[in-house]
């Protein structure tokens, strides 16, 4: 699927709750949120019918992400629904990995090929008041249950505020030289001031080269990050909102006015 700029369109990102176990500081109020209510967070029926329809329009790659995807019920069973679909060569997901030694060999088994986990620190104190309620233990044991179920390659993602020279990233770094885990590092964003800027490591970031498109737990479609455009998929019907996001999708992001990280999924 070829948008106005050429880009092509292949890779669906998909937010599956709002809900999460962390709360860190750069991406929900340490009160929490308002959250969804149920009837508006789409089914797995509805998602999995969507990601086909999306296939059939030239998607190859999906990601499962948040919120925390793996506090929605029943997770392993859409990751299931969906690695079924004939034509998605990549199917991934973005986790904090807080119970990610409870699902990963589950989620192996479901089909899912990889993950990523966030990870900004490895100091237990600071992930602590970064996090409000994680213990970093489970993150340490979450990527080793990932590795061992060979959900590879296992990515981290480390957030920084400006350089990946910061104490906290190094010590990131070298936790994932010993650990031979790939990073990424993901300079801190505004989605309302329109702050983004490239992805150390990924190819995020780089609005020439963005080929995704981005469904929300109540079932936006979005074109772009840092965008306040959207289409309602149960209003408009799955197949017009894929035309039309793709359809609309932005040269460049600007700023986001509407969304925040954890409904979207960074
Ligand atoms: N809960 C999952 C997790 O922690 O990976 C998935 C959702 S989380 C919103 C996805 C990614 O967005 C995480 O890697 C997180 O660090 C990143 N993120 C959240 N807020 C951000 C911000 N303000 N700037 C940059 N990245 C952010």
């Amino acid at each position: 699927m070829l948008d106005r700029f050429n880009r092509n369109l292949n890779y669906l990102r998909i937010s599956v709750t709002d809900r999460c176990n962390l709360r860190c500081s750069y991406c929900m109020p340490e009160e929490g949120i308002i959250l969804l209510p149920h009837e508006e967070i789409l089914s797995y029926d509805e998602i999995a019918e969507f990601t086909r329809i999306a296939v059939d329009n030239g998607v190859t790659k999906v990601r499962i992400t948040g919120g925390e995807p793996l506090v929605r019920k029943g997770i392993s069973a859409l990751v299931g629904m969906i690695s079924d679909i004939k034509g998605i060569t990549d199917l991934s997901m973005t986790t904090n990995g807080v119970l990610l030694k409870q699902y990963a060999d589950e989620l192996r088994a479901a089909g899912l090929h990889r993950v990523n986990i966030s990870l900004d620190t490895i100091d237990p104190e600071k992930f602590r008041a970064l996090t409000l309620t994680g213990n970093i233990y489970n993150v340490f044991e979450g990527i080793r249950a990932a590795r061992n179920a060979g959900l590879l390659p296992v990515k981290i993602n480390c957030v920084i505020k400006e350089s990946k020279n910061e104490e906290a990233a190094l010590g990131v770094t070298r936790y994932c030289e010993e650990n031979n885990l790939e990073i990424r590092y993901i300079k801190q964003m505004d989605l309302v001031k329109g702050h983004f800027s490239t992805v150390e490591g990924g190819t995020g970031g780089d609005c020439s080269l963005c080929n995704r498109l981005r469904l929300t737990a109540n079932g936006k479609l979005k074109p772009c990050l840092f965008s306040n455009i959207e289409f309602d998929i149960r209003e408009l019907g799955f197949e017009k909102a894929i035309m039309l996001a793709a359809g609309s999708k932005p040269e460049c992001g600007s700023k986001n006015e509407n969304n925040e990280f954890y409904n979207i999924g960074g």
